[in-house]
């Protein structure tokens, strides 16, 4: 069991977790005993788990898939909670929180709150590129708050039930982290047990998945693209240049075997390595010296080399070719997977202490941005009653009382005593 539970029911659930089927495995749908066709729909099937192995992400162990959302959804059905309204509640906004999620981009943070007595979950949909690791801290400040399920999902075509789920919450590590296997949008859901909530701060960021290839280098030493035409434009350039002096040592970008150490007419004195977390080739070239063996085991930061300019580089000042090829050498772009995007989200402007009370809008036509990319804004009315939901950046999240929700600035609220009524769920019936 990979959680610490204090909840009974969640404890009596998860007994049977084990038992559920997990979303990577899916059992083979046909038979051996029709000859041919058969044998057809194996081989069809075969391609079908190889071809969508390469669009699936990389999860270490401890953000693997959890079902504890899916089994306390259940465990709120069989005890017919789900008759109630506080239950239908609870049951309407995990699905609201997938189908109509707010739009941000990262990095990205937010201090909310959840209120016990109303059910809630949020849903953030962000674009996540390749190449880089997707990294949610998500720090929850009461201790007697109940479990909290944080869930990332792949945004596509589909109902809330048919998302495939892509990573889970670990709360002994307070964070989530997942690889996308291509550019792509996922959805993060978070979501208190039944009258349970308080206080959160959530951080999403994304860094690189490999370590810079030359020492004491970085990506503004690239001077020459993946794709700038090549031979008098006969062929494109499958990866970048690193420009660096003569003699300075090239690294390892990942864990992984030198595959080969050669010579080769274009690239000269070449290193590959394959990578072992993503089946990858990583491939050096115009080495000045090779420093290593094929076979060897080699992690990031290793020296495998040092720059130079042999091979059709004989006459251009020393630089590292650095490539990747997917399986069936295909060239990828290396930048993404190099690039160090600013992990510093802005600055919440909006003060926290004020997040989980009443607010009115103090001035008139403020727009309430319902940031899913279908949905459109809408302008509220002068004196408009709110509860803040959370703060981000230059905006709060709130909720008005026919229980929708979005951002709007921080500076068009005004604090209020009076308690704001907020309806219990957008879809719940009483
Ligand atoms: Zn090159």
């Amino acid at each position: 069991m990979r959680y610490f539970l204090k909840h009974d029911l969640l404890e009596k659930v998860s007994m049977s977790q084990d038992t559920l089927t997990h979303p990577r495995f899916h059992r083979m749908p046909f038979t051996l005993n029709r000859g041919n066709i058969a044998m057809t729909l194996l081989l069809l099937a075969v391609v079908l788990v190889l071809g969508s192995c390469r669009t699936r992400e990389i999860v270490e162990e401890a953000y693997e898939p959890s079902a504890s959302h899916e089994e306390y959804r259940r465990s709120l059905m069989a005890m017919e909670l789900d008759d109630t309204a506080l239950g239908r509640a609870w049951l309407s906004q995990a699905d609201a929180a997938l189908e109509a999620p707010h739009t941000i981009s990262i990095p990205f943070q937010e201090i909310a709150h959840f209120e016990p007595s109303r059910p809630e979950a949020v849903g953030f949909r962000f674009e996540a590129l390749r190449g880089q690791r997707i990294e949610i801290l998500l720090e929850i400040e009461d201790g007697e708050q109940g479990k909290m399920f944080a869930d990332v999902f792949r945004a596509e075509e589909g109902g809330a039930n048919a998302l495939p789920q892509v990573a889970s919450y670990s709360d002994e590590l307070n964070r989530l982290e997942f690889e996308p296997r291509r550019d792509s949008e996922y959805i993060l859901r978070l979501q208190p047990e039944l009258l349970r909530g308080g206080r959160y701060s959530v951080r999403i960021q994304s860094v690189p998945v490999m370590s810079f290839p030359v020492q004491d280098h970085g990506i503004r030493h690239i001077w020459s693209f993946f794709g700038d035409s090549r031979g008098g434009g006969t062929r494109v350039h499958e990866g970048v240049d690193v420009f660096a002096p003569r003699g300075t040592p090239v690294l390892s970008s990942v864990y992984g075997t030198v595959r080969n150490v050669g010579t080769r007419d274009l690239g000269g004195l070449v290193v590959s390595i394959t990578d072992e977390e993503r089946g990858l080739v990583l491939y050096y070239a115009h080495l000045e010296e090779q420093l290593t063996q094929r076979g060897a085991r080699v992690a990031p930061g290793d020296i495998i080399g040092t720059v130079g300019n042999t091979g059709n580089a004989i006459t251009t000042p020393p630089h590292l070719h650095f490539g990747i090829y997917e399986p069936g050498w295909r060239a990828i772009d290396p930048w993404n997977f190099l690039y160090e995007f600013d992990t510093e989200p802005p600055a919440i402007a909006g003060a926290t202490n004020k997040i989980g009370g009443a607010a009115r809008v103090a001035v008139e036509g403020v727009s309430l941005m319902k940031t899913t990319p279908e949905a459109q804004a809408f302008s509220l009315s002068y004196d408009t009653p709110v509860v803040i939901l959370g703060a981000s950046a230059a905006s709060y999240r709130v909720v008005l009382q026919d229980g929708r929700t979005g951002y709007i600035p921080v500076g068009v609220l005004e604090a209020t005593d009076e308690p704001v009524r907020i309806a219990q769920a957008f879809n719940a019936e009483p």
